[in-house]
This record gives C-alpha cells, structure tokens and sequence, in this order.
C-alpha cells in the first residue's frame, strides 16, 4: 500500500497546521516545486529534514514566470505521483495551491528581482524573475520558513532569490543543494521528459563542455577565446541554439575582472529542438 502524506490547498489549512508546529516550538524548512518530482527535488527534501523540524514542499506551476511562448500548457504534471514520493521521502505537508488561490481575482502588487536577474536567463526571458521572486515571496510569506532549499541545478535562481531576502530583510535562510545528474552528467529536470531519444543522447554533451570549460579556465585558459570553443563544441555535438556560455562571479554573476581570485562559475543554456535546458558548474 502507498503511504499517504497531507496536502493542503488553502491558505487557511496551511496556517492551521503551521501554527500548530509553532507552538509546539518546531522550525520549518520549505521546498518550493513546481512538481514532476525526480531525485533531484527528492534530495532537496532530504536536506530539509536535516535542517528542520518539520518539512513543506510546495507544488505550484507557477503561470507567472512563464513568458507568452514558452512550455506552462505543456509543463509536465504528475501529483499522484509526487504525492507518493513525497510519502516515501518523509516530508510532512505538501502545499498545493492552485491558481486562484495564489492569484485571486484583483491580484496586482510583485516583487522586482533585482541586479543578479538582469543578465544570462534575464536576458532570454524577460519577465522570469520578477516571477520567481513574487511567488517565492508568496510562498515564504505563507509556509513562514526558517529555511528555504533551492538546487544549484537553477544557480541564478539561487542568487537572485538570496538578493531578494537579503536586501528585503526576510526572516529566512536560503540554503543551495549541489545538482542532481544521472549517470551520463545530464542534470536532472523536469523538461528532460521532453527530450526524444536522439536528443536525449546529445544533452549530456552540455555538462561535459561546460566542465571541460570550468577545467581549462582553472587552469588559467583566455575565457574569451574558451567560451567561444565551447560554443563550438555545442553546435557540433548537435544543440540546435546556443543561448549563452558565460564565466561569471560565483556570488554576484556579474562579469569578473581578470585575475582577481573571486570564486567564478560557468553557466549556459542551449537548445535542443524544442527543449531548452540549462547547466551550470563551479570553475
Ligand atoms: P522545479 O520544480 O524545476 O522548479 O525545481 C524545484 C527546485 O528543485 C528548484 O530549487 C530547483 O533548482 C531544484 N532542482 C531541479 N532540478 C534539480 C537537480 N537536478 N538537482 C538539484 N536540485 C534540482
């Protein structure tokens, strides 16, 4: 038989079972998800459970931080399925809202992200952000989390979210989880689903040119004449566009100046056929 775990779809049953860990004195780690659950999320969850009393992850597709073409219509869905896994990982409330619920009629006021947005995603998807920051918000302001986990798997996501808690003054810890890959080094990801047989073959080819890449800068490489190799790599390797390969500031993905020993990270997006996919790995 499949072990059962609560969900909630309420604001209002959200709070109830929130308050009473509070006056029991337990803390609170959150997950936000947007569902389809792999290992990845499951790790997340783990980490949770290690970090606080009790564990929420939300699931939420958040229509908000999907540009006019991109995949929410087709974003894949499965909450039987999640609900399982949830069940079997141990967490202790699943917050489920849908659309109404997050987004009531009259709904208008958001969070700007702020300058960790502007580039790399932000330039490809305009609006993005500022639709992760507002329902991360949300979700914070709702579960009321002493920490919050977020995959290293989406790392401007990560920064972005860190500046917004840190210049908001928000009462939470946002903690980053090392990405998840299958055997190959394809990060793990919901739009996997998508990928056909021969383009699953292919999406590996971008983890190993972005560590190649990571490689040869740490080993003192020209980072402008590597990113263009590594562009090179892609298209031959059969990604049909190449978004963006950059080396960047660890922390603030700004553009670092030469030599000056700040930790750097190299991140890329690149399509294949109609699957966007991202990567990114420490220099
Ligand atoms: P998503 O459902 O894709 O919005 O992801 C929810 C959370 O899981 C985000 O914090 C992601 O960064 C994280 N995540 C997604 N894929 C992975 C992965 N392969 N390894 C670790 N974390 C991941």
């Amino acid at each position: 038989m499949s072990e059962i775990i609560k969900v909630v779809r309420s604001v209002r049953d959200l709070r109830k079972a929130t308050s009473k860990w509070r006056q029991r004195g337990q803390s609170i780690a959150l997950v936000p998800t947007m569902g389809a659950l792999h290992a990845g999320h499951l790790a997340l969850v783990k980490l949770a459970r290690k970090k606080a009393d009790k564990t929420v992850v939300s699931i939420f597709v958040n229509p908000t931080q999907f540009g006019p073409n991109e995949d929410l219509s087709r974003y894949p869905r499965d909450e039987a399925g999640d609900l399982e896994k949830l069940a079997a990982a141990d967490a202790d409330l699943v917050w489920a809202p849908g659309v109404e619920e997050m987004y009531p009629e009259g709904f208008s006021a958001g969070v700007r992200a702020g300058s960790a947005a502007k580039e790399l995603e932000g330039e490809f998807r305009p609006f993005h952000f500022d639709g992760v920051a507002t329902v991360c918000t949300k979700l914070f302001n709702q579960v009321t989390p002493d920490v919050a986990i977020f995959g290293e798997k989406d790392y401007q996501q990560l920064a972005v979210l860190r500046q917004v808690v840190r210049d908001l003054n928000m009462p939470l810890k946002i903690i980053g989880a090392p990405t998840k890959r299958d055997s190959d080094g394809l990060a793990l990801s919901s739009r996997n689903a998508y990928l056909s047989e021969a383009e699953r073959e292919i999406a590996p080819a971008l983890n190993a040119v972005i560590a190649a890449l990571a490689e040869d800068v740490a080993n003192g490489a020209d980072v402008v004449s590597g990113i263009a190799n590594a562009k090179r790599k892609l298209a031959a390797a059969g990604f049909t566009k190449i978004d963006y390969v950059e080396v960047r500031d660890a922390e603030t993905l700004a553009v670092p100046p030469d030599h000056d020993g700040r930790d750097l990270r190299v991140l890329a997006a690149a399509w294949l056929g109609k699957t966007r996919l991202i990567d990114n790995v420490a220099v």
